[in-house]
């Protein structure tokens, strides 16, 4: 938006003045009219409804009552100082109070008189009242109300300045009724007609002042599509521009490493998702563009063999390729696991983690700037500024959440050219969620397991059931398979975590004596060689439990391993526990995994073990996780100010936020510099927003 008027200083306004001016800036960023106009109410109550005293339940944040007040009293003195009424409306009673301002409310109450009052009712010893309510006598010259209020984000010490979700609408009333004629259109005619999107102006008036209802949702719609639409503008023509600005290597050829290992060692079919994946790779390094894509897939969806795919097609074209992983233990394994799929390939891996010895590094160091060393594997190890490749031509990262952004920009310089990169993530990010963080990257998704996976059966069990429980672990064993036991560990309560994870080992290991079973244990406060010990006992079939905390979270692959049991499973957020029981069903057995939780849960821990229960879709469990913990906690996404949405809503707005980025794609396709004099309105608000200071960098 812009103008004159909508830049004004907000001190200016009517009701305002330089101190609440002041105020508005620090504490709510509202320093013009512009920017009060884009201060939007969070919700509306219906003020066409009465409500009953007898049916005010705590889910009630704002109720309008209409009865009768008695007993008028004030109590107290100096601070303490308190005046109070109760209403009673027939179907009950319940008392309202004033601890400021007194001096004037008084005088206006009478007692035996009806009034109309509203506020939020709070519970205060088992009995509800209403502090501070609005308040008016039935009789008199009632004002109007809208049907629909507004309720506006205030704080204490807006509040404290008469800055309450009232104090706002107050401001707004005193703008909005000025702004006609100064909120320029940013649409088409043409788009506004097709989405049928309110004039901009009058779609403000309405978002602050509903006229009705059906008003107020066109208003919503229109201003949410507008937000959702103009990001993905943004996303969209950064991405057309990246493509064209930044080179990347290009991959001509696909040669004798990629077939030949295709033809010859490849150790079973790839599942069509796979290869349409892989297919998407190879376009993309073909292009001569660069390489920037995210590959979503579920635990056990097989990204590993599309990452050493992938790093051969480097390989043939004359470039190395690297693999990082977030933990010592996976990037171990990968280096195993990768060594044994390359064991008949003339090809050089080597391992660089932070428990690589002095020496090894020299020769890695050597070999990679000398180019001998093909593909490096390691942990952040691999950041170092030391570590030079002769020509890095692509960067896989596996589990792409642990990874901060500067990280990845790190690899980046290794090289003058960046090399592609590849980030395989698997936490499920929902859809509506990629579409906006990662909107300026592709995304590739496996959703196929490869076949005759056995979905892992999920059981919610009382700890009063851990009897059978361990009853169960028996029979497993005794069929040959193994059992992890993982307990929380949560930073805030880390005391007891270890407290109650070594109790339980105690508990197995009486359970599970030796010389019959074999049981290890892993965690944070071992020694790195002696969880590496335990964790190969496990690996190699020699120890049936593996009691654990999280670090088994990521990666670990024991196919014969076929129980998970997660203790004290309430603690653990949705996408963690998928992780977890991600590790079992990973051989041809079938697999469980058992949540085992005390009596007493929050509703939401209640969600979180029936979603758990039901499904194995890494995607549905996402799209629930990001409804019970809304985006900004979701994978440290906080970090990313994309996610500051001023009207629109990543978890109700899906559909919405679909058919913005469609709109933007088709108009983009037509029109990619958006020259055509009906898209100049929409290039002109693009610039604009694109001159505020927002981090677009992504995985980039
Ligand atoms: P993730 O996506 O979790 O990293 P992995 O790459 O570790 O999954 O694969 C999980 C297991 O599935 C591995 O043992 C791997 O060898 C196996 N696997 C992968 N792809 C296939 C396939 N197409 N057919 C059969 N097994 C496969
Ligand atoms: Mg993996």
């Amino acid at each position: 938006m812009s103008g004159a008027f909508l830049d004004t200083s907000i001190e200016y306004l009517k009701g305002v003045g330089p101190k609440r001016g002041e105020l508005l800036k620090a504490e709510a960023g509202i320093r013009t009219f512009g920017d009060l106009l884009n201060y939007f109410p969070f919700r509306y109550v219906d003020r066409s409804v009465f409500h009953q005293i007898s049916g005010i339940h705590s889910d009630m944040t704002h109720v309008q009552l209409k009865g009768k007040l008695f007993h008028i009293e004030e109590t107290g003195a100096g601070k303490g100082k308190r005046l109070s009424a109760v209403l009673n409306d027939g179907s009950g009673e319940l008392e309202l109070v004033w601890f400021q301002g007194i001096k004037w409310i008084k005088p206006s109450l009478k007692s035996g008189e009806e009034y109309v009052v509203f506020g939020r009712p709070t519970l205060f010893k088992g009995r509800y009242n209403m502090a501070h309510p609005e308040l008016e006598p039935l009789k008199g010259p009632r004002q109007v109300k809208a049907q629909m209020q507004p309720v506006y984000h205030s704080g204490e010490k807006l509040s404290n300045r008469g800055l309450n979700s009232k104090g706002f609408e107050k401001l707004q009333k005193a703008l909005v009724p000025q702004i006609k004629g100064h909120i320029p259109e940013v649409f088409s005619n043409e788009l506004m007609e097709s989405l049928k999107l309110l004039r901009r102006e009058d779609a403000y008036i309405n978002i602050h002042m509903p006229q009705s209802a059906e008003l107020l949702r066109r208003a919503q719609l229109t201003l949410k599509f507008e937000e959702l639409f103009f990001i993905q503008l943004m996303l969209l023509t950064q991405k057309i521009a990246v493509t064209k600005k930044i080179k990347g290597f290009q991959f001509g050829t696909i040669g004798r490493y990629f077939n030949t290992f295709y033809s010859d060692h490849l150790p079973f079919a790839l599942t069509n998702a796979q290869k349409r994946v892989i297919k998407e790779i190879r376009h993309d390094v073909g292009t001569g563009a660069h390489m920037n894509r995210l590959l979503q897939g579920d635990v056990g969806s097989g990204k590993t063999i599309v990452a050493l795919l992938t790093m051969l097609m480097a390989l043939d074209n004359g470039y190395q390729a690297c693999l990082m992983a977030p933990t010592e233990i996976l990037a171990n394994q990968h280096y195993d696991g990768l060594r044994e799929l390359l064991k008949d390939m003339p090809i050089q891996v080597k391992l660089l983690t932070g428990s690589s010895k002095t020496a090894e590094r020299k020769v890695i160091h050597e070999e990679l700037e000398d180019g001998s060393l093909h593909i490096l594997i390691g942990t952040h190890a691999l950041l170092e500024d030391k570590v030079q490749f002769k020509n890095l031509g692509m960067v896989v990262i596996d589990e792409q959440h642990r990874f901060g952004v500067e990280q990845r920009a790190k690899l980046w310089r290794k090289n003058s050219y960046p090399p592609h990169v590849l980030v395989m993530t698997a936490t499920p990010i929902p859809r509506t969620l990629a579409m906006t963080l990662y909107g300026d990257l592709d995304v590739s998704v496996i959703d196929e397991l490869p076949p005759g996976r056995k979905s892992v059966k999920t059981i919610h069990r009382n700890d009063s059931a851990r009897l059978k429980v361990f009853g169960f672990m028996e029979e497993q064993i005794a069929l040959g398979r193994q059992v992890y036991v993982v307990y929380p560990l949560i930073e805030e309560s880390e005391k007891m975590d270890y407290k109650d994870l070594m109790d339980g080992y105690e508990s197995i290991s009486r359970k599970f004596p030796l010389p019959q079973y074999k049981v290890s244990i892993v965690h944070g406060r071992m020694k790195s060689e002696a969880k590496d010990y335990e964790m190969q006992q496990f690996v190699e079939g020699k120890s049936h439990i593996m009691v654990a905390t999280t670090v088994i979270e990521v990666g670990v692959n024991v196919p014969n391993a076929s129980v998970m049991v997660i203790e004290s499973a309430e603690k653990f957020g949705l996408s963690q526990l998928h992780q977890l029981r991600g590790r079992v069903g990973r051989g041809a057995d079938q697999s469980y995994c058992i949540l085992m939780t005390g009596d007493k849960m929050t509703s939401d821990a209640r969600l979180r073990m029936e979603t758990m229960v039901k499904t194995n879709d890494g995607f549905e469990i996402a799209e629930v996780d990001l409804k019970l913990r809304g985006p900004g906690d979701i994978m440290g996404t906080q970090q990313s100010g994309i996610l500051d949405l001023k009207i629109a809503d990543l978890v109700k707005d899906g559909p919405l936020l679909q058919l913005a980025r469609k709109v933007a794609m088709e108009l983009l396709d037509k029109d990619p510099d958006l020259e055509h004099s009906s898209h100049h309105r929409m290039r002109h608000h693009l610039d604009r927003l694109r001159q505020r200071k927002v981090n677009w960098s992504r995985i980039s």
